[in-house]
């Protein structure tokens, strides 16, 4: 987990105050100045994790790291030709590759936005993603962001302490968009007073 940086702008869309634990494993209960809120735990991490990404891509915030042994990818020799011709792209992200015998592509340098042990799984879902767009259509910083956040994110059932869903609720606030995940899902569902207040026909 990382902390939250000093200079981002808050949002006011949602201040979290208290929270009250997790629900079906899935669903964290908080309250905040405007109504109960359930979030999903992981559609909220992953959103949280887009835009720190997105961010450090567009600053160039992130460092590469190079392998001391390089990771093997075993694909089909035109699949390795293609990549190889795109290498340029990776290089953009940080990404390393040099072609080294048929099919086989070695990774020599990996960006430290990508949690250890994730680097070939996160890069052949990018490899993918970007084969089913048009040129013109790729969005190499937002498509590997979005690679990245699916992966690094809590899963729904992960067990989460109490320190760390008040840490995911505060950096969630601070996200441009809290209340969906870079796919579209929701991330939250808001009941305000007023919600409540008529569902038990107190007004
Ligand atoms: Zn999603």
């Amino acid at each position: 987990m990382h902390l939250l940086g000093e200079n981002l702008t808050k949002h006011n869309l949602f201040v979290p105050k208290k929270h009250y634990g997790v629900l079906f494993e899935t669903f964290i209960l908080a309250e905040a100045e405007d109504g109960l809120y359930i979030i999903d735990q992981h559609t909220a991490h992953e959103r949280i994790r887009y835009e720190e990404v997105l961010r450090d891509l567009k600053s160039k915030a992130y460092k590469s790291q190079s392998l001391l042994t390089p990771i093997r990818l075993e694909l089909t020799r035109e699949e390795a030709e293609e990549m190889i011709e795109e290498r340029h792209r990776f290089l953009e992200l940080g990404i390393t590759l040099e072609p080294f015998s048929g099919g086989t592509i070695l990774i020599r340098e990996v960006p430290s936005y990508i949690d250890p042990g994730k680097e070939t799984e996160t890069i052949l879902d990018l490899w993918e993603r970007f084969k089913q767009k048009d040129p013109e259509e790729r969005e190499l910083y937002d498509e590997m962001a979005k690679c990245v956040a699916c992966r690094s994110a809590i899963k729904k059932g992960d067990q989460v302490s109490d320190p760390i869903i008040g840490e995911l609720l505060q950096r969630l606030s601070y996200c441009e968009n809290p209340s969906l995940c870079p796919h579209g899902r929701p991330t939250l569902i808001k009941l305000t007073r007023k919600d409540l207040e008529t569902m038990f026909h107190r007004i």
